[in-house]
């Protein structure tokens, strides 16, 4: 990935602006590069919203809010997820650990609720 400076004599104009039809927002750039990438980025949101239904929309926000305000957050997700599929990691969810500082009880009612239900 390379920010390469583009010359405006050769583009031939100093900027120019893209106001999409579909939700009125504009956006001005300064170079064709520019103009094409926020054409083509601005165009694959409004597909991936289409195909969306209202709560899969909160949630893609809701997810974005967070890794955008922690990308070093949603590098380790990422790393986490792929070492999970290697694993088969989720379908054996590890052992509980009890607190150290507070030893549990033989006689809680947790293991009596839980022998009712086999
Ligand atoms: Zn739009």
């Amino acid at each position: 990935m390379t920010t390469k400076p583009t010359s405006d004599a050769a583009s031939g104009w100093d900027q120019a602006t893209y106001r999409c039809g579909r939700c009125g927002v504009k956006h001005t750039v300064t170079t064709e590069d520019a103009y094409l990438k926020t054409v083509g980025v601005h165009s694959d949101a409004h597909t991936v919203w289409d195909r969306l239904n209202p709560i899969e929309r909160d949630g893609l926000v809701s997810i974005l809010r967070t890794i955008l305000s922690a990308p070093d957050l949603a590098v380790e997700l990422l790393a986490l997820a792929d070492r999970q599929h290697l694993t088969g990691g989720g379908t054996q969810p590890p052992p509980a650990v009890p607190g150290k500082n507070t030893p549990q009880p033989d006689s809680s009612p947790s293991n009596t609720t839980a022998r009712a239900t086999e």
